[in-house]
């Protein structure tokens, strides 16, 4: 074959397509009932945006971004995640305020230079929200409930969701030196990332998943209570959100390892887990990111949202459902036989579209055995059979594909049928 799609990134095609719809209409829905609107901004951002978002020591800026400098000179970047262009456009448009709440959502294709496998791609697809204007816990509770209601709107029952607090400009410092502290004796014995992040983002360190630096931290993460590390603002934020958490019956785990790869996070961070999924089995990623818009230049405007792995979402649908590949969902194929009826056949299709039901024909002079296989393969649940007989008469004949029964009727009677 000459040409193929590049390494991490993949092509979806017409037999999965349905599935991804089925996903993006129960995320609309939920979205609407939410209140969150639609925000679709560009898939090209100034290099700078992350940099300063995301973070320059995390992986993502550090080794994923796809950047490079455009024809005009600038560095842009095709974006690695959503939330630092949507607080972009939130300024640029003036879309936050303080006297409300802002609720955004978002579909669209995410980059990320990472080593592909099972469940990581370069190109990926994140839906995702963003929640402007608020600094109660009610908040966080609301975007993990949503991101619940959607799972479970799809059927997936079998996902955990993980939670912790990473912490504040107050207390995150305090945290830090005290894992460096803990750490000191043990750093010659942990990965050459862990020696970076030692220096850079000791938290990071958390999160590693190498076994001989889960071991270490291990210990230390016994020692740490759920919260102790955390300021007084913190920890009762954390509480709240718990507590607020189990009134709801949303049933979640702590996990003191759950610190994220991207440093805009403050209080709180989450994963939805899937059992079904392999090494990479984050579902949906989220947290509070109360600083960001700040350090944009907009005021201080505290915020939340999460992002959800398309991909990751897909897989586990289609390991639930080996069927989970939907048909093309065609109401009525029409079966020509000659070149009169073909031509009648042409006219009905328009008739029966026009209509508003969803038909389809073979132009190819196919015998009437081919025709129906078609049909068959295609998933329509009646096929009009119009031959010379039938034009004489000025009927048709309507077959039920499922009950594999048929009549004579006229062609106003199959669009009342199907109706
Ligand atoms: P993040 O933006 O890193 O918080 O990721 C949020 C979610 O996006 C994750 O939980 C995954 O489901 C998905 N995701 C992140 N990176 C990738 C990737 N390289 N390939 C596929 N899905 C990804």
């Amino acid at each position: 074959m000459k040409y193929q799609s590049l390494r991490g990134m993949k092509d979806i095609l017409p037999e999965e397509a349905p599935l991804w719809q089925k996903i993006e209409a129960a995320c609309s829905k939920k979205f609407q009932q939410f209140n969150y609107q639609e925000i679709r901004t560009p898939i090209m951002e100034m290099t700078e945006l992350f940099a300063r978002a995301v973070g320059q020591s995390t992986d993502i800026v550090s080794k994923e971004m796809y950047s490079f400098t455009d024809k005009g000179n600038r560095n842009v970047v095709l974006r690695p995640e959503g939330t630092a262009p949507i607080v972009r456009a939130c300024l640029e448009h003036n879309l936050i305020s303080k006297d409300k709440i802002t609720k955004l959502y978002y579909f669209g294709p995410m980059f990320r230079y990472e080593r592909p496998q099972a469940g990581r791609y370069r190109q990926f697809h994140q839906v995702g929200i963003e929640a402007f204007g608020s600094a109660d816990p009610a908040l966080d509770a609301e975007t993990i409930l949503l991101a619940v209601s959607i799972f479970k709107d799809l059927g997936l029952t079998d996902l955990e969701v993980d939670l912790n607090s990473v912490g504040c400009k107050e207390c995150r410092p305090r945290f830090d030196s005290r894992l460096r502290a803990y750490l000191k004796g043990f750093i010659v014995q942990m990965c050459e990332d862990c020696h970076i992040r030692y220096k850079k983002n000791p938290l990071r360190i958390l999160d590693c998943k190498k076994p001989t630096c889960q071991n270490i931290t291990n210990e230390i993460l016994q020692k740490i209570g759920d919260s102790d590390y955390l300021c007084a603002d913190c920890k009762d934020h954390f509480e709240k959100l718990k507590s607020i958490l189990d009134s709801l019956s949303v049933n979640y785990k702590i996990n003191k390892r759950l610190v994220r790869g991207l440093d805009y996070y403050t209080k709180t961070t989450y994963e939805v887990i899937s059992s079904s999924l392999g090494a990479q089995n984050a579902v949906c990623g989220g947290g509070r990111y109360d600083n960001l818009v700040e350090d944009f230049g907009g005021s201080s405007v505290p915020a939340v949202g999460f992002a959800i792995g398309m991909e990751r979402l897909v897989e586990i649908m289609k390991l639930k459902d080996q069927n989970a590949k939907l048909k093309a969902n065609v109401q009525l194929y029409i079966a020509p036989l000659g070149e009169e009826a073909k031509s009648k056949a042409v006219e009905y299709l328009q008739k029966a579209r026009e209509a508003g039901i969803s038909a389809d024909m073979d132009y190819q002079d196919k015998k009437l055995k081919a025709q129906l296989k078609i049909a068959n393969a295609i998933g329509a649940k009646y096929v009009l059979i119009l031959g010379d007989d039938e034009l004489k008469k000025n009927i048709v004949v309507l077959r039920d594909m499922q009950a594999n029964s048929q009549e004579e009727i006229t062609f106003e009677e199959v669009l009342a049928r199907i109706r």
